[in-house]
């Protein structure tokens, strides 16, 4: 990357970031379209690069504070993409690719960085989509098509937020749930373990991500400790439904 090394870039706080230090670099903002394969992920000169919060630290408080913010995305997601790239610097015929590309083919990885593309790709992934799915201004409902998606394949939102819930509950250690649109055009929810992706070939539920929700403990553990629910329920007001409709309307094409 252009005049900064990596190391002062992740250095750097969001704050720098926010304001053009990133040249030519695209930065995940809630009103940009969706992350796709043509490179919406922020990387350069191919090193990724970890998108910077769409609002403050304490912008999400009560419902998640402000420590587990800052511990959740300088120093969980940040140590994602520094292992990310130090995976590639051993495969650096890789670099080229983007995130979406790597993912989505981790059988055709080389076997000596493939475990940890899948593990920080996936994280870096899945994090840079996270907080964007997230905003201090949340409508607590679905919008556009996407609304009528979900109630024409769930019943209605209400229905839908209880499976998706549940399902968020259920999973058995780290992982994460998910609304994703599968390969024959129909919303799903779904879930992975640890940092795996729905875009990921591993993926026993195949579909572009639509909407994601982290239960890892580090989402959650400093203020809910272990009652996870307690946590799902305080996120729904939160849901940036704008992004999530972007993200319907790009996978439809
Ligand atoms: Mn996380």
């Amino acid at each position: 990357m252009s005049g900064y090394s990596r190391r002062r870039f992740l250095t750097l706080g969001t704050a720098a970031l926010a304001v053009g230090a990133l040249g030519n670099m695209r930065p995940l903002r809630a009103a940009e379209p969706a992350a796709d394969s043509s490179g919406a992920m922020p990387k350069s000169g191919g090193v990724f690069q970890i998108a910077p919060l769409p609002y403050a630290y304490d912008a999400l408080a009560p419902s998640i504070d402000e420590e587990t913010m800052h511990l959740h995305h300088d120093k969980h997601y940040a140590a994602y993409a520094k292992k990310l790239n130090d995976a590639l610097e051993s495969a650096p015929e890789l670099k080229s690719k983007s995130i979406e590309e790597l993912l989505a083919d981790t059988a055709s990885l080389p076997k000596a960085v493939r475990k940890a593309i899948r593990n920080n790709g996936g994280g870096y992934y899945n994090h840079s989509l996270f907080w964007r799915w997230m905003t201090p201004n949340g409508t607590g409902k679905p919008e556009g098509k996407l609304a009528s998606a979900i109630d024409e394949t769930f019943g209605n939102f209400d229905a839908f937020k209880t499976a998706f819930s549940k399902e968020a509950a259920d999973i058995f250690g780290s992982g994460w749930a998910w609304l994703i649109l599968d390969g024959a055009g129909k919303l799903e929810i779904t879930t992975t373990p640890n940092q795996d992706s729905p875009i990921m070939d591993v993926a026993e539920t195949k579909g572009k991500p639509l909407l994601g929700l982290d239960v890892w403990e580090h989402a959650y553990y400093l203020k809910y400790k272990n009652v996870r629910a307690d946590y799902i329920k305080a996120w729904w007001p939160l849901v940036n439904w704008k992004t999530a409709s972007d993200l319907y309307d790009t996978a439809r094409g």
